[in-house]
């Protein structure tokens, strides 16, 4: 059937969980399309978190996910620096996500690339002033995400995005960012799905601006969520319109009759 759902891609935060704990019937959920042999991935602009560690904190939760099907900001933009064979690069990131980076030659004074990713109370004046100079000096820039907000924790707080516009704009130069809505993290976790034409996976998302509008783009189907972060007003001028609008993430069940 053309309309089939082959695959399905969840958003972390807000979707499967949210502050710390796994949405009422996301875990039985999980198990019941395994039974139907959908392939299952777990996308997240979390930068903090590598593959590794998030693969833990959701088996924590009672899921049942292994390490291939997890994808994180910073996993991604390792792939992808990668791919471009760099000389050596500063990393402007804490906890697990360092973990990603770990094969790469780290060089503070005199980086071929600046890789920015959540570094939390250490995005200081010193910090901050450090990049631009080697901005300056002609190091290239990588951003992890594009988002400039995030409340995931409750209290709205600057992250990455935000820095990666300032310093841009700043030093007059053009970043790349990596993480949803952008292509680069969809490449990564559709590599693994090459099998399954695009239209017959779905993601499923609580952001427009990030999940839906970046599976849009990748030509899959898509579900928005009404939980985690979104807001009845993001369904007032939406940039994209999602394929389904559910309640909750349990509710990805009924497309499988
Ligand atoms: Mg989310």
């Amino acid at each position: 059937m053309k309309d089939e759902i082959a695959g399905v891609i969840f958003d972390l935060d807000g979707v499967l969980e949210f502050q710390g704990k796994a949405y009422p019937g996301a875990v039985e959920l999980l198990v019941s399309l395994r039974r139907r042999r959908v392939p299952i991935r777990v996308l997240s602009n979390s930068t903090l978190k590598s593959r590794r560690a998030c693969t833990g904190k959701l088996n924590q939760k009672g899921f049942n996910v292994y390490e291939h099907e997890v994808v994180t900001a910073s996993f991604a933009t390792a792939r992808y620096l990668e791919t471009l064979n760099p000389r050596s690069c500063w990393v402007l990131l804490k906890e697990e996500g360092m973990e990603e980076f770990r094969n790469f030659r780290h060089d503070l004074n005199n980086p071929e690339y600046l890789v920015l990713g959540d570094l939390r109370e250490d995005f200081n004046f010193q910090t901050l002033n450090k990049a631009i100079q080697l901005l300056y000096k002609g190091a290239k820039l990588i951003v992890m995400i594009t988002e400039t907000v995030d409340s995931s924790l409750g209290e709205m707080e600057l992250t990455v995005g935000a820095y990666g516009k300032m310093l841009e704009d700043t030093a007059g130069i053009e970043a790349t960012y990596i993480g949803k809505p952008n292509h680069y993290i969809f490449d990564i976790t559709l590599e693994t799905l090459r099998n399954i034409d695009r239209s017959q996976i779905l993601m499923v998302g609580d952001k427009i601006g990030t999940d839906i509008l970046g599976a849009k783009n990748a030509s899959l189907k898509t579900a928005l969520v009404k939980t985690g972060e979104f807001r009845e007003s993001d369904l007032e001028s939406p940039v994209v319109v999602p394929d389904y609008i559910f309640d909750s993430v349990r509710d990805v069940e009924k497309l499988f009759p």
